[in-house]
């Protein structure tokens, strides 16, 4: 079952895609939410400030930073790639940690806040890529780190195992090749 980071941001629209899909999902919410039938995980965009603490004030941080260490496939776009990284280029504390990848909060600064380009990820031909105050991939940490995008010479997409990490939006799309990625892992 795939579960979908719900405590803040764009949970909705990755539920949306999901159904499109004809992919079965819960929220979570809070921990109890986090049962054994989850083998995938999609944390969303938002606000990782935020994310961060309600993760921890709920307690969801471990048990789902485990999940992630055993291997479950995870999808995070934006703010779920700042908790997915395992160093914050302003100093903060890392969330999960498990992507050795450094990430940069608010890399395109107020007037380049928002944009769309069209760019391939990998082997996923022009896909439209929604940048919204996004992050971006700093500097990889492992060799292991595979780099699906780089845009204005900036790393946007990377793989690492199992983990997916998007700065920007493939759910405020309707092209859904990102989301079968995901799936496919
Ligand atoms: N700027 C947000 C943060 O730092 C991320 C933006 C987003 O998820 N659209 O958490």
């Amino acid at each position: 079952m795939v579960a979908i980071l719900a405590v803040q941001g764009a949970f909705i629209e990755h539920a949306q895609a999901l159904e499109k899909l004809g992919v079965e999902y819960k929220y979570l919410r809070n921990k109890a939410d986090i049962t054994p039938d989850i083998d995938r995980l999609i944390l969303v965009g938002g606000e990782s400030t935020t994310q961060r603490k309600l993760l921890k004030e709920l307690d969801m941080l471990e048990p789902l930073k485990a999940l992630i260490e055993r291997g479950a496939p995870v999808l995070a776009t934006c703010a779920g790639l700042i908790l997915l990284a395992e160093k914050i280029t302003s100093g903060e504390e890392p969330v999960f940690g498990t992507l050795p990848i450094e990430v940069c909060r608010n890399a395109y600064g107020r007037q380049l806040g928002s944009f769309s380009t069209v760019q391939d990820i990998g082997e996923v031909k022009a896909f439209p890529m929604r940048f919204i105050r996004a992050p971006f991939v700093e500097k990889v940490l492992s060799d292991e780190v595979e780099v699906l995008n780089v845009t204005d010479g900036r790393i946007t997409a990377v793989k690492y195992k199992n983990q997916l990490g998007f700065a920007f939006h493939p759910e405020l799309t309707e092209d859904l090749r990102l989301h079968q990625m995901f799936l496919e892992l």
